[in-house]
């Protein structure tokens, strides 16, 4: 059983490229940040995006973060094997109103939120009282209020999800689960106490918050690491011309990645004096944070 109080993180890559120096950055702060709180660490592979995955991409993420000392806790959880769990959740939401059948095209949805001066991406509510047509996809019902927290890196963040966002898709009209219901579904599984990820997912996090709520489960801690942009400030992933991490230097590729999260130069020798190092300054950097 565990202890509530203990430190439990993630790295959950998604195999929709291989590893690069942003990604890199994500690993190693929730790796250290796990360390220094004598936590577990659990590598989760975020497949549950078949359209949108690299052949043999999985094999490579993982034998790169082996060969660079990255080791799971845990057994490694694949979302793939997850359906049943994810289909739980969704009956679960269903029962208690969280969770409604939608049955608008893009089209459709396109058209009513232009008619209704929506900002590009909310959905209208078209279905919430009622399908229009036959089920394709199943929606969160948002609520107009606002949802908060405290980043250990941003500080306080405000959403009103309804406004913002709207009601949010669970179950892709494809039939593959999205992303925020496998994501929450997995770390409350894990029992993830502390999440550590990139600041392109700050703003999705008020949308797991409710799912934590309706789910009746304790909210995780979060610590939003900043991304690694490239020269035209884009950040850095496969879309923005990402070149994977360099094999022959993996060492190299770690101590940069080390100075992105604003670690002094390490210069160690070998991947054992890497982590000792790059441990001990974590921890006296962050000496400040939760
Ligand atoms: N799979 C996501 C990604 O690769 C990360 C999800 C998360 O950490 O919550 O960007």
């Amino acid at each position: 059983m565990t202890s509530p109080l203990s430190y439990r993180g993630r790295f959950a890559p998604s195999p929709t490229g291989l590893l690069h120096a942003g990604s890199l950055v994500t690993a190693l702060a929730s790796r250290l940040d796990a360390l220094s709180h004598d936590g577990t660490w659990l590598i989760r592979i975020e497949d549950i995006d078949p359209p949108r995955e690299m052949k043999g991409a999985t094999e490579h993420i993982l034998a790169t973060l082996d060969r660079m000392g990255f080791v799971s806790d845990e057994p490694i959880l694949y979302q793939h094997d997850r359906y049943e769990a994810y289909e739980a959740a969704l009956e679960t939401l269903k029962a208690q109103g969280f969770a409604y059948g939608c049955g608008c095209s893009r089209k459709a949805i396109q058209e009513a939120s232009v008619a209704l001066g929506l900002p590009q991406g909310v959905y209208p509510g078209t279905c919430r009282e009622g399908v229009h047509g036959h089920v394709r996809a199943w929606r969160f019902r948002t609520h107009d209020t606002v949802t908060t927290f405290t980043d250990r890196v941003c500080g306080e963040f405000h959403q009103n999800v309804e406004r913002d966002v709207g009601d949010f898709v669970l179950k892709r009209a494809d039939g593959f689960w999205a992303y925020q219901l496998a994501v929450v579904v997995d770390d409350i599984a894990s029992n993830i106490t502390h999440i550590v990820r990139g600041q392109d997912l700050l703003d999705n996090t008020p949308r797991q918050l409710l799912l934590y709520d309706a789910l009746k489960a304790p909210r995780p801690t979060y610590y939003h690491v900043p991304l690694v942009l490239n020269d035209e400030g884009q950040k850095l992933s496969k879309q923005s011309g990402a070149t994977p991490l360099n094999p022959d230097d993996l060492l190299g590729e770690l101590e940069r990645a080390a100075t992105r999260l604003g670690l002094p130069k390490i210069g160690a020798d070998s991947l054992d004096v890497f982590w000792v190092k790059a441990l001990e300054l974590w921890k006296l950097t962050q000496s400040n944070t939760l």
